[in-house]
């Protein structure tokens, strides 16, 4: 996999990477996004398909069998995956994918593609994230604080990514991401090629 982008969004459930995200495709929307497989329930207000591929705990063990995954992760007791497929597709054709995946993803993910693009989320203060996940009121107060243990795991994880964007104004936050996007379009790394037809014209 070398001639496309891949580029993953991590960050504390209640970070507001979803959020960020949907906004940050609206506006660049040549960049594919990879539609995980989980074996969680559908929350209300999901739709089958848009974000995840809503899968039965037999279909994910099959997909493990069958080398299906790039990735997968075991999250608070369910499956969360990335097909390899579309993924291959994407990056082949020299496009752009956003893969919205938890830290272990991001690792697993370090050590397959000689290279990606990493961006945290990072939530302004633990209690903002705290009455973010309580104020969505989707989760049982056992879940938020599954979550909030997990949360402070995954900050401490975000020393591994190549940026940090911190959710304090969604629009800052949203910008910021626009700009990383499009700075690491101009690396120096992706645009060898341009060295070559430039001189070939000389
Ligand atoms: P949620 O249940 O809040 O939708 O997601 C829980 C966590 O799973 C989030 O950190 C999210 O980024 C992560 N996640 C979603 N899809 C995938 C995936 O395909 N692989 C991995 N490793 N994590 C995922």
């Amino acid at each position: 996999m070398s001639k496309g982008r891949l580029v993953i969004i991590s960050g504390p459930s209640g970070s507001g990477k979803d959020t960020i995200l949907k906004k940050v495709l609206k506006s660049l929307p040549e960049l594919k996004f990879s539609i995980s497989s989980v074996t969680r329930p559908m929350r209300e207000g999901e739709v089958e398909g848009e974000k995840y591929n809503f899968v039965s705990r037999e279909y994910f063990e099959h997909m493990i069998k069958n080398d299906m995954l790039l990735e997968y992760n075991n999250y608070i007791g369910n499956y969360y995956g990335t097909p390899k497929a579309p993924v291959e597709e994407v990056i082949e054709n020299g496009g752009e994918i956003v893969l919205e995946i938890d830290v272990n993803g991001q690792q697993n993910i370090k050590r397959l593609v000689d290279s990606s693009l990493s961006i945290f989320i990072m939530p302004p203060s633990v209690e903002v994230l705290r009455a973010r996940l309580a104020g969505r009121g989707t989760d049982s107060e056992e879940v938020i604080e599954k979550r909030m243990t997990s949360a402070l795991k995954e900050i401490e994880c975000a020393k591994n990514y190549d940026y940090i964007v911190v959710n304090d104004d969604l629009d800052s936050a949203v910008e910021d991401f626009i700009t990383i996007i499009k700075a690491d379009r101009l690396n120096t790394e992706r645009q060898n090629k341009i060295i070559d037809e430039v001189l070939e014209k000389c």
